[in-house]
């Protein structure tokens, strides 16, 4: 029987990190799509905190990019999303191509397996494509609010640093920009601590056939599993319970301890996989509309 996954769901870097990290998270959020059950990190204010000036971090750039003068969107910010908002006023990369723009932008590509008919999506902050021919350049822009910077050998590990760059060169052939070849494709991770000192990752081809090499293995093992059984629990181990179980809502579920993991440490500690902008992704439909 294939995995029962609901009619509208695709595959996302999120979904896929979540596999790669304990395959029996991927199990309870995406397929019985248990709602947050715990407290994920303490202090557990501040860290909703966080989440919800990420979000609205998010919002005010999109406001910016379509045009809004910056100085009608920066009134009674809470710190440090005034911080932030002005970092990128002032630090928003100046050599993006500028022919066409977008963002918030969703793209997904089709992918078939003996079981059926899936998407693969990504979900881009800015895209921003320009120059002709040969001299095409596409960048994918994606806006980072973590309280530091994360290392550079941690974001290539990242499935999101796969995803996002696969799917563009794939979907490109159908969009009015395209397509682009993965050698006009790099992405950056901009952080709002660090504003000048974008992350930059350089696509090719070899990169493009060895993306496809661990995505489409990865897609196959999870839609050959079946039930709960055949997502097993991260290995339980000092390490597994800091590093994930310790910032998992799940915990109490799976008896990995009721304590929270700690704010400061996700700060600290840049090997942990925990995106704070992309925890809370079945809430952020509750995050307050700003007051435009
Ligand atoms: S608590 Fe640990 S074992 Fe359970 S789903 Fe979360 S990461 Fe996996």
């Amino acid at each position: 029987m294939p995995l029962e996954l609901p009619p509208t769901f695709a595959f996302s870097q999120s979904s896929l990190q979540s596999f790669a990290n304990c395959p029996r998270r991927f199990w309870l959020a995406y397929v019985e799509q248990l709602s947050w059950p715990a407290i994920e990190v303490a202090p557990y204010a501040e860290h909703e905190r966080m989440l919800k000036l990420g979000a609205q971090f998010h919002r005010l750039v999109e406001r910016a990019e379509a045009g809004l003068p910056a100085d009608r969107l920066t009134d009674g910010l809470d710190h440090p999303l005034d911080e932030w908002f002005e970092n990128y006023v002032h630090h928003r990369p100046a050599d993006l191509p500028t022919e066409f723009v977008e963002v918030e932008r969703a793209l997904s590509v089709p992918f078939a397996t003996a079981t059926g008919q899936y998407r693969l999506e990504a979900r881009y902050d800015l895209l921003a494509v320009g120059g002709e021919g040969a001299q095409r350049q596409a960048v994918i822009l994606d806006w980072k609010t973590n309280q530091r910077v994360t290392r550079r050998s941690v974001l290539q590990q990242r499935l999101q640093t796969v995803v996002y760059p696969f799917v563009l060169v794939e979907a490109s052939v159908g969009l009015p920009w395209g397509p682009v070849t993965p050698e006009q494709v790099e992405m950056r991770y901009w952080f709002a601590a660090a504003p000048t000192a974008a992350v930059i990752f350089r696509y090719s081809s070899d990169l493009h056939a060895a993306n496809r090499a661990r995505l489409f293995p990865l897609l196959e093992e999870i839609l050959s599993g079946e039930r709960q059984a055949d997502f097993p629990k991260v290995p339980d181990t000092d390490e597994n319970r800091r590093r994930f179980c310790g910032y998992c809502v799940y915990r109490s579920r799976c008896d990995r301890g009721i304590g929270a993991g700690d704010l400061e440490e996700i700060a600290d500690a840049e090997f942990l996989d925990v995106d704070l902008e992309s925890a809370l992704e079945f809430r952020l439909e509750e995050v307050e509309e700003l007051a435009f």
